[in-house]
């Protein structure tokens, strides 16, 4: 059956010393609990090593928030996956919509990026959404349904099998609005249901599928309560140790 997950997105906030202590902070609150959910942070590059050194003995694990496009080379301010690997991290989440609004991500740039994260054995959170005119348009399935043809549907069975999608209303993120959990729940259904139709039943049914956009401790647990909703990827809140163990808990 598929995991139920609640993954942070740090995005470019903290110094190395402050994410430490945020990593440590967490670790201790989370100590001798048992979440109902896996617990991953998504910290910047620079603190990947700190911060998987951190939470050695801790149930968290770590993403990065991006690899590169390209295995190896003179690409001057890069890093590779298998450089992502080589710190400890076990995920990178990819397709986030603040990097294809604001650093060009096309389908086919992030379509090389899940290909080589996944050679390299890390697991993609994969991010996927509408922005707010293409909601107002009624068009958000069509949105999300390119986003995967474009980007995801060419892997196969197994290695699809290794993916975690994040549908992130690009409307929602960092605003405070947040999708209804019936909006939440028919988009996820929809996702879960186009997954079917390529990979199958199984691989759909296996496939955890998070939301994220401004959930927070007082949304969460009515956004998770819905069947098709595994989890969330939570941005600001997950900035905050007590919040992000509050939206654990929920689980
Ligand atoms: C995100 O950046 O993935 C996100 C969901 O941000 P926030 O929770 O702050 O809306």
């Amino acid at each position: 059956m598929r995991k139920n997950i609640v993954a942070g997105n740090w995005k470019m906030n903290k110094t190395l010393q402050e994410g430490k202590e945020l990593a440590a902070e967490l670790k201790q609150l989370l100590a001798g609990a048992k979440p109902a959910c896996d617990v991953i942070i998504g910290t910047p590059f620079i603190h990947l090593v700190t911060v998987s050194e951190e939470l050695k003995g801790s149930v968290i694990k770590v993403a990065a928030q991006n690899n590169a496009d390209k295995e190896s080379g003179a690409y001057t301010g890069e890093v590779s996956a298998s450089m992502v690997k080589s710190t400890g991290a076990e995920y990178v989440i990819l397709g986030h919509s603040e990097r294809r609004a604001y650093y060009g991500e096309t389908y086919e740039i992030l379509k090389e990026k899940v290909l080589l994260a996944l050679k390299n054995s890390l697991k993609p959170i994969f991010c996927i959404g509408e922005v707010k005119e293409e909601r107002e348009a009624g068009k958000q399935n069509d949105v999300v349904k390119a986003q995967l043809e474009g980007s995801l549907f060419n892997l196969s069975k197994e290695e699809f099998s290794n993916i975690v999608l994040a549908y992130e209303p690009v409307w929602a993120i960092g605003t405070g609005l947040t999708a209804t959990p019936q909006q939440a729940q028919e988009i996820h259904a929809y996702i879960r249901g186009l997954i079917a139709a390529k990979y199958g039943s199984e691989v759909a049914e296996n496939t955890s599928i998070l939301y994220g956009g401004s959930c927070n401790p007082g949304n969460a647990k009515e956004l998770f309560s819905n069947p098709d909703v595994d989890g969330g990827l939570i941005g600001g809140a997950s900035l905050k140790a007590a919040d992000f163990k509050a939206i654990i808990d929920a689980f």
